[in-house]
This record gives C-alpha cells, structure tokens and sequence, in this order.
C-alpha cells in the first residue's frame, strides 16, 4: 500500500505475519480452551503459558492478570471495583487522562464520589507538590496514566507512590501507551492496578488485560467464570496468542522507532520549519511527538498530509475530528498552541525514508504559507 502511517498511537499497524503465525496454529486446535476435552485442555495450556509470558513483561505473576476486552474494559473495572467497594471517598485523577477514565470518574461523580483533577505544566507533567495538597484522609484512588495518548510525556507514578499511604489509597495507573514502549515494573511502581491495551502494539482491537495486585476485584461482566470468576466470556485464544507475540516483535523494535523520532526532528530542523516539541521530549515515549506549527494550522496540515496519503492526528483518535485543537494542549499551552498543533505517532514501519517524503511535504505547506501570507 502507497500511504505513510503515522498515527500508531491511535493503533498499530498489525504485525501481519503474527496474525498468520497463530492462525496456521490455531487451524490445528480450534477448541475452546474451557472444554473438558483434549484439545480444550491443549489450548487452555497453551493460554496459561501465555499469560504467563505476558505478566512478567510488567513483573507480575499470572494470576494478576485479567484478560479482558481493552484499556476501556481495565479502567471501567478499576471504577467499578470502587464504586462496589466504597460508598464515599475522593479519587484523584489528572485532567489528561483517556475518556475512558474520565468518563468512569465523571460517573463516580454523579453518583456522589469527589473528583478531584491533577492539571499538568507546560512539560506535560502533573505536579507531586500539587497531588500532595490534594490528598487527604478522604482519598481513596488515585488513577494517573503512565504516559500520554497525544504527547507521550510520562508521569512520575513511581514518585507518586513513594508519598501515598498505600494502605489506605489505591493506585491505578493507565499503562496502555507505555506498554512495551518502555520498561514496566508493577512492583517497583507499586500499583494496585494497571490498564494494558493489545491493539497499540499491533495485536487484536479489543483486547487488553487488568493487572491486579490483589484478586478480590469486583468482576464487571459475570457468567461463565472465565479468568478466575474475575471476568466472564469465551477465552479469546487467538488475541492471547497474537498479544505474546507482539510483545517481542514491538519490544525489539523500540530502539529504532525512537532513533527514527530524533531523525524526524534533525529533519524538520534541516529544513528550517519553525516548529516546537509539545512537552518535555526527554520524559517521552520513544513512539510520540507533539509538535506545535507556528504557521499551520493543525487541520489544514493534516488534510494537507491526507491528501498526500500520509496519516497523522490532531489528538487522540476520539476528538480528533475536533478541529479546535487538543484539550491536552490547551491545558499545557494555550488555545492557539492548541490549533497549531498535531501528534506523529510512529511504530516498526516508518523507515528515514518515509520521514524524509513526510519532512519534504510539512516543508511545501509551510513555505506556501510563508510565501503568501495563508
Ligand atoms: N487509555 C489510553 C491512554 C488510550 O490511548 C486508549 C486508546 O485509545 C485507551 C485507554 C483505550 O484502550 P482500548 O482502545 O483498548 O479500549
């Protein structure tokens, strides 16, 4: 296909010959890894072994990992355990978390819980001098991403263990961005929970696992008992298979995709577009930029690029038909930043030779712009 992707962070391209890999194995033994059968048990071996593989990628142990249907499902199961838990009590969150986690805090809210929201500076980084104010004998959870969807900056969520009274506050963290982009020690971080999605490393859409420190979690979809009662519904064999795989293939490449993030910049320098990193690129993932263009707007680039058979986003995939800018931007910077910015997200396909077609199109839009004033 002729086009330039750009926007892994919205999702991975797939790693196709993973897909093919577990189909041809699967063709051998199809059956429901819940059967009593020979080749139910042959398969359920085969999701033991793997979800085996997939927890120590973040220091756990199998038995804290709960497959289910996304990041969305995780952080919706972190809520909900709260709501069936407590019936009052303060949650923590920052104000660039996903909706996903906004939305659950949102209902919490209404339902009579105090949410209390972390702003970030112009690094991207919410405050511990700030979150430290803001806890009090009332708090209950605190849910901070490990790294943003739109500017990769990660959060200080080890520092901000160190300073909560881990006996009384639950810690839950949004890993889905920094999972396999950077390493991850649930012990070391010290969370209760951790929120992973499989799609950002080129496995299945809708599927993703919940680290649980302790497993009397409240289920949030019950029937079958599958996960240990912790989450009903058909074991999904083929995303668990597909996700162990992704993991090495996204892992080994890492190195490259953040070396080809600093080419992207040396060019655009090279060039001399007049631009500026969104955030802190020093406490970034390797994968994500946030640039400002002070003479383009956001979503004249992007259409311009579109044309151009190069994707890349204004923000995150659900607002990113926002053409008012990144929230996330406005609240780091300003509404203008905001308009005049977008996110370059990169992954195992983008060679210096795409980014130098990309750095050449940027390069034509702004010099028009420059040359006749729109
Ligand atoms: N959290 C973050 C930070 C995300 O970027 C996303 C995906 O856009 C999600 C949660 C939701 O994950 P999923 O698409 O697997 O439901």
């Amino acid at each position: 296909m002729n086009h330039i992707y750009l926007d892994y962070a919205a999702s991975s391209l797939k790693h196709f010959d993973i897909y093919k890999e577990v189909i041809s194995e699967l063709e051998q033994s199809y059956a429901n890894p819940s059967s009593s059968h020979s080749l139910g048990k042959l398969n359920n071996k085969k999701l033991i072994k793997a979800k085996e593989y997939i927890a120590k990628t973040i220091n756990a142990q199998k038995e804290n990992i709960i497959f289910t249907s996304g990041g969305t499902e995780a952080n919706n199961m972190v809520f909900n355990h709260i709501l069936n838990t407590y019936n009052k009590g303060e949650i923590i969150i920052s104000n660039i978390e996903h909706s996903s986690v906004k939305e659950c805090a949102e209902k919490l809210k209404k339902l009579g819980f105090k949410i209390i929201e972390l702003d970030v500076d112009k690094n991207g980084k919410i405050s511990i001098a700030d979150l430290k104010e803001k806890i009090n004998k009332n708090t209950i959870l605190i849910s901070i991403m490990l790294a943003n969807n739109e500017t990769g900056i990660i959060q200080p969520i080890e520092e901000i263990s160190k300073i909560i009274d881990k006996n009384n506050i639950l810690l839950h963290s949004d890993i889905v961005q920094a999972y396999c982009k950077i390493n991850i020690d649930v012990k070391k971080l010290n969370l209760d929970f951790a929120s992973v999605s499989a799609h950002k490393i080129g496995a299945t859409n809708n599927f993703g696992f919940l680290y649980t420190k302790n497993t009397n979690i409240t289920p949030l979809i019950i029937g079958g008992g599958q996960e240990n009662g912790l989450r009903s519904g058909t074991s999904d064999i083929f995303s668990t298979l597909i996700l162990k795989k992704a993991i090495d293939k996204t892992s080994n490449s890492i190195n490259q995709t953040l070396k080809t993030k600093h080419y992207l910049i040396t060019q655009l320098k090279k060039y001399k577009i007049d631009f500026e990193i969104n955030g802190d690129i020093n406490n970034s993932l390797p994968n994500i930029i946030n640039l400002y263009f002070k003479n383009i707007q956001a979503q004249r680039l992007i259409t311009f690029l579109d044309i151009n058979n190069i994707y890349i986003s204004g923000g995150a995939a659900c607002s990113s038909g926002n053409i008012l800018g990144s929230k996330i931007i406005k609240n780091m910077y300003d509404e203008h930043r905001a308009e005049h910015s977008v996110r370059i997200s990169i992954g195992f396909d983008t060679t210096y030779d795409k980014i130098d077609l990309v750095v050449k199109k940027i390069y034509e839009l702004d010099s028009r712009i420059k040359e006749r004033g729109n």
